[in-house]
């Protein structure tokens, strides 16, 4: 399947990673190419310049949001979430339109330190945001509720742990959990919250998430949902 992600950073490069290792056209999607390639320094989190980890990816192309959403059937959104609107801005509407956006994002405000507090939540969330800024594409929100390496690899975490999807349209839910198989994820650690609204729940378990990561000194755990 041709698949377009937008972003850089360690989660576009681990689904891409992923995504092409199965198979998949993938191209990344960044703001101004050469800019992105002439990067020396490590980003924020630590990781190797892009160019860098492009080398061990020759088969990947990296293109202006706008030629990423012309590319993807599916189309992931793994841009900082402060700034997704802008991307999902740049790739296009009418490039978007129709298609399944797997949105990714956390809305996270960094500005006042450690742990973020978000942009949004509460009565609506980034993935709504989203949804309303591109209507007539299909938005499904997936995947935001654990580390990078977790969500292209479950096995990172030993047992049986879970993965939410929230999204309005049954086909692009069902496209999107086909992805997560593929990926590796077992059918019954896919949990459908329903519509886009929950993607409040999940972006709001941010909190939880960086709270316990402090807690426990790692980002390598994730929730496991037990019921009787
Ligand atoms: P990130 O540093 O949060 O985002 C990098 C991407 O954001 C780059 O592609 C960058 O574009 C784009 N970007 C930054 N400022 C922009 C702007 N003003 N306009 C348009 N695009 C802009 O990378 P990440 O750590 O891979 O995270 C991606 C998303 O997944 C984030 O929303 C994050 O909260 C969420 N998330 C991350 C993790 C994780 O393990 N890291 C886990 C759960 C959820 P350029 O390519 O042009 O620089």
């Amino acid at each position: 399947m041709k698949i377009a992600v937008l972003g850089t950073g360690m989660v576009g490069r681990a689904i891409t990673d992923r995504l092409s290792t199965l198979g998949h056209d993938v191209v990344i999607g960044t703001r101004d190419v050469e800019q992105t390639l002439a990067r020396t320094e490590p980003d924020w989190l630590g990781n190797v310049p892009f160019a860098q980890w492009q080398q061990s990816h020759p088969a990947v192309r990296l293109v202006p949001f706008a030629d990423a959403g012309v590319h993807g059937q599916v189309v992931v959104n793994a841009t900082q979430g402060a700034s997704s609107l802008a991307a999902i801005e740049a790739t296009g509407a009418a490039n978007l339109a129709g298609k399944v956006l797997l949105d990714t994002a956390l809305p996270l405000d960094l500005s006042q330190g450690m742990p973020p507090t978000l942009t949004v939540a509460n009565t609506d969330s980034l993935g709504e945001q989203i949804q309303r800024a591109v209507p007539e594409a299909r938005v499904v929100k997936s995947l935001n509720t654990m580390l990078a390496d977790v969500m292209v690899n479950p096995g990172h975490v030993p047992g049986r742990h879970n993965v939410f999807v929230a999204g309005d349209d049954a086909d692009a839910k069902k496209t999107v959990t086909s992805l997560l198989r593929e990926i590796g994820w077992p059918d019954d650690a896919i949990l459908d919250l329903g519509g886009i609204r929950g993607a409040r729940a999940t972006e709001m378990y941010s909190s939880l998430l960086f709270t316990t990561s402090a807690a426990l000194g790692t980002f390598d755990f994730n929730v496991a949902i037990v019921r009787k």
